[in-house]
């Protein structure tokens, strides 16, 4: 296919690619990229979206608009996440199947053909397993609550939602578009909307250049966003919860009632009772903190500010 073709071509395919300080990743990244997208022989497009980066990664995607076809660049006036730089794209997308990837190279490039493979065959959503994950300890730990948590609330059951290699089909990234939280986690949302998805084996590198964006603060957050943006399940649990310690604080004190009548007055007891009073405080702290979540994410909805502020793109005009 030539040039030419490439550029005014509709897409089949488009690949996203969120990027924020990766300016040492975006060279390798392309050179395996691009052969692999290539090699499937479709018309495509690979937007990046610069998510504020404070390094070289704006210049170095701009040269790549000049040198490569079907190159495009979103360019953030600040930095707004991951998944708002993913959604950014999507809404710029125009291929029949998108698939997302991460910039520092964690995920192999070479394996896209395979997940065009399986949206070809009539999933909606393909997830990808990570094999041997390169990853730290604390890490994958909070990968698992994040897998946990979405299969309880989506009702799928999926592996691994962390690794963003994934395809989707047009319709899916329609629906997600449609959306207008302004906290998300994509792949959770996305099995919202899908009725056929599958999940296939990939390999995994560790980072090559530069370090996770992610800190231990960013990914309780995260978590945090995804209970509450997709579940109200935190709340119910915590209200159920609240009826029976009241409950069991009625009978409780009764039991003591009556044992003053048969025992007398008694004040051994004090410190158990301390204990579990700051118990019942704790509780009630957490659960306040809970609704806090949500009043938070209300407030968020209610201000309507733009999720994101795009400042130029780059490779869009034809
Ligand atoms: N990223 C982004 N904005 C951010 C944080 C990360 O666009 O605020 C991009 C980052 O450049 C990379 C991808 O999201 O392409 C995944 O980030 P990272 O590798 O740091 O996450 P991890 O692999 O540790 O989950
Ligand atoms: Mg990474």
């Amino acid at each position: 296919m030539d040039n030419d073709t490439i550029r005014t071509e509709q897409p089949y395919l488009s690949i996203v690619v969120p990027v924020y300080n990766e300016e040492g990743n975006l060279g390798p990244l392309m050179e395996r990229l691009y052969p692999a997208v290539q090699g499937i022989g479709r018309p495509f497009e690979i937007l990046f979206t610069n998510d504020g980066s404070r390094d070289r990664s704006l210049e170095i995607l701009r040269r790549m608009v000049q040198q490569y076809p079907g190159v495009k660049v979103i360019e953030f006036n600040g930095n707004f996440g991951q998944h708002m730089a993913i959604l950014a794209a999507f809404e710029m997308s125009r291929g029949e199947i998108v698939i997302t990837l991460d910039a520092d190279l964690q995920n192999p490039p070479e394996e896209i053909p395979r997940l065009v493979a399986e949206i070809e065959k009539g999933h909606d959503v393909v997830g990808t397993i990570r094999q041997k994950r390169q990853d730290s300890f604390f890490r994958k730990f909070a990968s698992r609550i994040v897998n946990i948590t979405t299969n309880r609330i989506t009702g799928m059951q999926m592996q691994d939602y962390g690794c963003m290699l994934r395809a989707y089909h047009r319709y899916v990234v329609d629906n997600i578009n449609r959306c207008r939280e302004s906290t998300t986690f994509i792949p959770a949302l996305a099995q919202t909307f899908a009725s056929n998805p599958t999940e296939i084996q990939v390999g995994h590198a560790e980072r090559v250049e530069g370090e996770s964006k992610y800190s231990f603060y960013s990914l309780i957050r995260l978590n945090f966003d995804l209970m509450t943006g997709f579940s109200v399940v935190p709340l119910q649990i915590f209200a159920l919860f609240g009826i029976s310690t009241a409950l069991f604080s009625l009978v409780f004190a009764l039991f003591l009632l009556v044992r003053r009548f048969i025992v007398g007055a008694e004040v051994e007891g004090v410190f158990t009772l301390f204990a579990i009073l700051f118990f019942f405080v704790g509780i009630i702290i957490f659960g306040i903190g809970i609704v806090g979540e949500y009043v938070g994410r209300i407030y968020q909805e209610v201000r309507k500010r733009p999720r994101y502020v795009v400042r130029q793109t780059y490779g869009f005009e034809e």
